[in-house]
């Protein structure tokens, strides 16, 4: 298993590598232009974990960009962020997110999502 997480926050990012890295492979991406080269060159990610503020481009373009590809169609995106309110989440369900964790949140919240979306971590 190969997790994706894209996050601009250093700690916020070393934490999910941290965690994700206990039960499969990662690569990282600093924001959503950077998460959609590395889709480019490294296609069978399984799992994307997504931050929705960053430079450049945010997580929720991000999530319209790689919804607009046929071939990343199966790969489960998880917005991570501190947007709680319904409409967000509404969006970036729309938008073609699978799931949605909260921050701040703890590796073991973490993994109950990624079971949730059907990995067995
Ligand atoms: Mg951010």
């Amino acid at each position: 298993m190969l997790t994706l997480i894209v996050e601009d926050e250093n700690d916020v990012r070393s934490y999910v590598k941290k965690t994700m890295e206990s039960v499969c492979q990662v690569v990282e991406a600093r924001d959503g232009k950077e998460a959609l080269d590395m889709l480019i060159k490294i296609p069978d990610v399984d799992l994307a974990l997504v931050d929705w503020n960053m430079p450049r481009m945010d997580g929720y373009d991000f999530v319209k960009a790689v919804r607009h590809c046929r071939m990343y169609d199966k790969i489960p995106i998880m917005m991570m962020t501190s947007k709680n309110e319904i409409s967000s989440v509404q969006d970036a369900l729309n938008a073609g997110v699978n799931e949605y964790i909260m921050k701040p949140f703890r590796s073991d919240m973490l993994f109950s999502k990624v079971k949730i979306l059907g990995f067995n971590v």
